[in-house]
């Protein structure tokens, strides 16, 4: 039996939920399973707003148009990340500016991010990688003393916390993903997290294709117009009602992703200790949310090496993030390969274990051994 990287788990009542949201005949945006979402999200998070989007790339596309962000505008962000979180800024004629990582939880350098700051600054678009915060009190005091707005690409980062206060309540902006790869899910889904209400109303608009919609509904307003540019975000409510029984079970979802984690966390020590694999990185001040199992090999063709070992045993692991600098397009922006060195390498070790919510002991065991009896080339020894 093959083990696959990543399976999508029903959890409850998805289809009971789903049903329903027909039988209420009325399954475009902003019905009844949106509504609770949004407001699930609201108070797990404590978020002034909540508003389910069709992904997270999305919602990151709306923070862009919100900001108003446009051509020579400069945002800065990690490379090592997915690739909307860039893209969303470049839509608008923006301009990424890359920094380096931490060695240790591969989030964005915080100590880095005052050098890439110019006049023309507007974002810093921080990803907690792995679901491990970033280090979010210099973030925000940097981004205050200039003048700079905060966001957070939180789609790892979902029920984790930075000293005890929940990832998504930092920036004026978060955004989640849903896709089928995330802890929660409906296929494909997403949500903006607002944090300062004084952009509540226009999110509104910007979601609902540039129109005041959402105010006539509220009969604020005696019929609705186009008000601003937007687009059309708002996912049908049968993905929200798919995604409402992932979130009722969000309990049990963490309690089986953390149990999987830490069995590899516990049964690999040894391991990686023998072959000088770093494990992953959690400091004491971050509550994770069990995102991801990574490793760290010591280089790529250790790395390059497990992923083939692992295939062979019908085990399907992945690498993650190419660094946006080092790509066609981040030449394209003038950046060089070999700028940013731990993005580079960082990725060039690092591999992904199999991870899903119903993973079974039996499954985490036979990738357990089959890393065990793996010997990397670096190490010397003879298999
Ligand atoms: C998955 C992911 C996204 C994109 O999410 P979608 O919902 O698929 O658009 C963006 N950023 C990060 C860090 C991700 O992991």
């Amino acid at each position: 039996m093959k083990i696959p990287f990543n399976r999508p788990v029903v959890v409850g009542r998805e289809h009971e939920y789903m049903g329903d949201a027909i039988s209420r005949r009325r399954i475009s945006g902003d019905g009844y399973y949106t509504k609770r979402c949004n407001e699930w999200l609201e108070r797990s998070i404590g978020t002034k707003k909540a508003l389910l989007t069709t992904s997270c790339t999305h919602a990151i596309e709306m923070t862009a148009l919100l900001l108003d962000i446009g051509p020579d505008d400069e945002i800065i962000m990690p490379s090592f990340t997915f690739v909307s979180t860039a893209n969303a800024f470049v839509l608008r004629g923006a301009r990424p500016v890359f920094v380096d990582i931490r060695p240790d939880t591969l989030n964005i350098d915080e100590r880095a991010i005052e050098k890439a700051i110019t006049a023309r600054t507007r974002a810093i678009v921080v990803v907690h990688y792995a679901g491990v915060a970033c280090e979010m009190d210099t973030i925000c005091e940097i981004a205050d003393r200039h003048g700079v707005t905060v966001i957070e690409d939180n789609a790892h980062g979902l029920f984790a916390s930075y000293r005890d206060r929940p990832l998504g309540s930092f920036g004026t902006f978060a955004t989640q993903s849903f896709h089928e790869t995330k802890n929660v899910m409906c296929g494909e889904g997403g949500a903006l997290l607002i944090n300062d209400a004084s952009y509540i109303e226009r999110a509104e608009i910007v979601r609902e294709k540039g129109t005041n919609r959402a105010r006539f509904f509220r009969g604020l307003v005696d019929k609705y117009t186009w008000v601003e540019p937007g687009s059309s975000y708002l996912p049908s409510d049968l993905l929200a009602a798919f995604l409402f029984a992932q979130l009722e079970n969000a309990e049990t979802i963490q309690a089986r992703r953390k149990h999987v984690w830490n069995r590899y966390h516990r049964e690999l020590g040894d391991w990686c200790a023998e072959y000088g694999v770093r494990p992953p990185v959690v400091p004491e001040h971050c509550r994770q949310a069990y995102h991801m199992y990574y490793m760290l090999l010591q280089n790529v063709a250790d790395r390059d090496a497990l992923i083939a070992y692992l295939a062979a045993h019908e085990i399907n692991s992945v690498f993650h993030y190419v660094p946006l600098h080092g790509s066609e397009y981040g030449a394209h922006l003038g950046y060089r390969p070999e700028d940013l060195p731990v993005s580079v390498s960082s990725s060039e070790r690092l591999i992904r274990l199999p991870m899903y919510n119903d993973m079974s002991d039996a499954e985490t065991d036979r990738v357990v051994e089959a890393v065990h009896s793996f010997r990397p080339i670096s190490s010397g020894v003879l298999a």
